[in-house]
């Protein structure tokens, strides 16, 4: 049954009532530089936000080891011991409802040169109905709004008839691993929706990722002979073309795909760091190359991983030097397939319903040319997941921002969608 108007009306103006106070938390978690590896201050601020509303608390750390045998594990490198997921759970005396998971990521990338961005990226500022900040839009504000949004149902005099998980994970942007600890604790759900800046659309297709670093190596030497040597620089570069190579022969493949056959170039290649070289006066011996691929929902990961290093093999073998000293292909992050929602027409519907109750407008779809974590539910889980939050600009670029508007509305068929799904009833201790 739908919710009635006078429910809708009520959990409404309980979302506007507080949305000053919800941007203004939203400002304050936007100003945690919580990048790769230091998201802990910002799960503090995420743990202490959900214990003050008598969410039912979980915090722990995660643990590589324990998620081994998991389904697209990446590989982390980097130091780990201040990884923690943080979930908080609204359990009724009587589960009469259907269960949710609501999931927000509070890692971000980096800023890139601060000399770039208009506002410094961890001073968040209102400027023309935007918030601006690194991770404003993606996706600290999305976090919040679901936050804000059970909060209004609460405020409003109701109660969940089903059991809510509040999620709060990291490493979204580069493994998928906080996610999976999640589903490794035993959160499940009879669905998950992550507020990701969707543009208030409806996203349930995402790519699979692969991460990989070329290792190329040269012979060093004084470049006052660097005929005798071979610089792994210039070779490097040379290496950057094999991929690209495989990206257009990808994206060929790509163009019969029943959904993403209508996206113009979805599968990117991006080689996104460089790292060589030790002297500008020497030959460099070694060079590493950071890069990212996109692969079509159904394309197995290793069958991808193959191709990757074939392609580089092929490439260096034409190079005298690299035919002798092949590079090395490592795996360095995202090691993932992509996803498309198993059929739920319910789920849909409900987020289709709060939606159109919100803009007066039809929910349109977004076909999502990265990955997101829902793809660990929907895929592995047999939890229906998808996304749908707020607009966002300038998504990983300098001067990110997400539209406080837009915000406001997704907030409300945020709270709509939950209140559907799970159900509500007066909550009788408030009244
Ligand atoms: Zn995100």
């Amino acid at each position: 049954m739908a919710l009635a108007q006078n429910d809708r009306d009520a959990i409404a103006a309980a979302v506007d009532r507080a949305f000053d106070d919800q941007v203004e938390a939203t400002r304050r978690l936007v100003e945690i530089p919580s990048t790769r590896g230091a998201e802990w201050p910002a799960q503090d601020f995420m743990a202490g936000q959900l214990r003050s509303r008598g969410y039912v608390m979980d915090d722990w750390s995660i643990v590589m080891e324990d998620l081994q045998g998991l389904p697209d594990v990446g590989v982390i490198t980097h130091d780990f011991s201040r990884a923690r997921t943080v979930v908080g759970t609204l359990q009724p005396a009587q589960e009469e409802g259907r269960s949710l998971i609501l999931q927000g990521h509070c890692d971000v990338v980096p800023t890139g040169p601060l000399r770039m961005w208009t506002t410094p990226p961890f001073q968040p500022e209102i400027k023309d109905g935007w918030l601006h900040g690194r991770g404003a839009a993606d996706m600290k504000s999305g976090t919040m709004a679901a936050l804000y949004a059970v909060d209004a149902i609460r405020n409003a005099g109701y109660r969940l008839k089903g059991r809510l998980h509040f999620q709060s994970v990291i490493e979204e942007e580069s493994t998928g691993v906080g996610a999976l600890s999640a589903l490794q604790r035993g959160y499940r759900a009879d669905c998950a929706l992550l507020p990701e800046p969707s543009g208030q659309t409806f996203s349930d297709v995402c790519l699979g990722v692969i991460w990989f670093r070329i290792k190329v190596s040269g012979e060093p030497t004084h470049v006052a002979r660097a005929g005798e040597g071979f610089n792994a620089i210039k070779a490097a570069a040379e290496m950057i073309r094999a991929p690209e190579g495989l990206e257009r022969e990808w994206n060929r493949r790509a163009a019969d795909h029943p959904i993403y056959g209508a996206v113009t170039h979805p599968l990117n290649f991006n080689p996104g760091i460089i790292h060589g070289g030790d002297w500008a006066s020497s030959v460099p011996a070694w060079c590493d190359l950071d890069c990212r691929i996109g692969l079509l929902p159904e394309w197995r990961v290793e069958d991808c991983q193959r191709e990757i290093v074939d392609c580089i093999n092929k490439a260096a073998a034409e190079i005298p030097f690299l035919a002798n000293n092949p590079p090395e292909v490592e795996w360095s992050g995202y090691l993932s397939h992509g996803y498309v929602m198993r059929d739920r027409p319910e789920v849909r519907a409900t987020m289709e319903d709060a939606h159109k109750a919100v803009t007066g407008q039809p929910m349109g779809r977004r076909l999502a040319t990265a990955l997101n974590d829902a793809r660990f539910y929907d895929r592995y889980f047999d939890i229906p997941a998808f996304c749908y939050g707020p607009v966002g600009e300038r998504i990983h670029g300098f001067n990110e921002r997400v539209n406080l508007a837009s915000l406001r509305e997704t907030t409300k068929a945020i709270a709509f969608f939950v209140a559907q799904w799970c159900g509500i009833e007066p909550d009788s201790a408030k009244a």
